[in-house]
């Protein structure tokens, strides 16, 4: 089914990211991650594709089995940056063989390795040209990224806004939001997006905070703002790790109940691989 279908039939639709495993790639890790995330009646799943120098290698694989296995709709993500064109190609047809019906069309994180050569005639440049490559080749739901704060090497927020809208333009229909740990950015964006005349919906991407040095890395990454009362909850736990992943788990809760109640079209949880965690939130939210 087409995700953009099921954000017609409810509010919120609920989904999670998973990862394909990087070491020593076993396939039953995934399988219990999967069967764990079933119990918890997600509308879709997501399959990240290269994400922080991670693995690409299985995304297809997982994406199907996801979909062909679980029957749970999946998500297959794809960036410009790990692939050349032809690679995409080529994977694009794949999962259009997997019976694969939706895509999230990502630039990618740019890797570190100043040797590494980005963009090049071979690579398409923006998210933006893979959406039309897409969009042009299969008749898949394209979903694209965007950043409540602003994506962190835009000039500004409204140059970056600019560029989501031009990804609508392009064929995107539905956005999933980067991390971010004070709603009223997400609020802030959906009201400047509106204000464009776009309409497609916006799935609010949570991660809860389970360890302090996982924070500082993935805050560097993508620039999202610690709020005061997360950072001093961070501070007050950092060396008691189950009481910070309780803590971060009540946190993430609490972000996702006052986005329903201001009425958000979809929960995408970032899920680290963990169903345990995803499920602790689930249980605290008033779905
Ligand atoms: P783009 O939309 O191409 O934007 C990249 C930058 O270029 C922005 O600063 C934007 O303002 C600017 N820009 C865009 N279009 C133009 C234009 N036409 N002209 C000039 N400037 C332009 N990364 C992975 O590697 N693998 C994953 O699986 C993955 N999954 C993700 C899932 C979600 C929900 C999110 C939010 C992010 C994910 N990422 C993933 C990270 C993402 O790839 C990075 O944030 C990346 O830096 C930007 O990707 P993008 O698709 O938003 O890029």
């Amino acid at each position: 089914m087409l995700i953009k279908e099921f954000f017609k039939q409810k509010k919120p639709v609920i989904s999670f990211e998973v990862f394909p495993p990087t070491r020593n790639y076993n396939l039953d890790s995934i399988y219990s991650t999967i069967e764990a995330l079933k119990a918890l009646n997600p509308d879709f799943i997501s399959v990240t594709y290269g994400a922080g120098g991670g693995t690409k290698d299985h995304t297809v694989e997982i994406a199907s089995i996801i979909k062909n296995k679980y029957k749970i709709e999946s998500l297959a993500h794809l960036t410009c940056v790990s692939a050349k064109k032809q690679e995409i190609i080529q994977i694009a047809k794949e999962l259009n063989e997997n019976n694969i019906e939706n895509v999230l069309a990502l630039r990618g994180d740019l890797p570190s390795d100043p040797n590494f050569k980005f963009p090049t005639p071979l690579h398409y440049k923006y998210a933006s040209d893979l959406i039309e490559e897409l969009n042009h080749r299969y008749n898949f739901c394209i979903g694209a990224a965007f950043y409540p704060e602003g994506h962190i090497e835009a000039e500004n927020f409204e140059t970056d806004l600019k560029y989501v809208k031009f990804k609508v333009e392009t064929g995107a229909c539905f956005l999933i939001s980067q991390i971010f740990f004070d709603n009223t950015y997400f609020y802030h964006f959906k009201d400047r997006f509106e204000e464009m005349g776009l309409k497609i919906p916006l799935s609010a991407g949570i991660m809860p905070v389970t360890n302090a040095k996982q924070m500082n890395r993935i805050t560097t990454l993508c620039g999202s703002t610690i709020p005061r009362k997360l950072s001093k909850i961070i501070a007050k736990n950092h060396q008691n790790p189950l009481k910070l992943q309780n803590e971060g788990i009540y946190y993430a809760a609490q972000q996702i109940n006052d986005l329903i109640a201001n009425g958000v079209d979809g929960i995408h949880i970032y899920t680290m691989n963990r169903p345990e965690i995803a499920k602790k939130i689930l249980e605290k939210v008033n779905l």
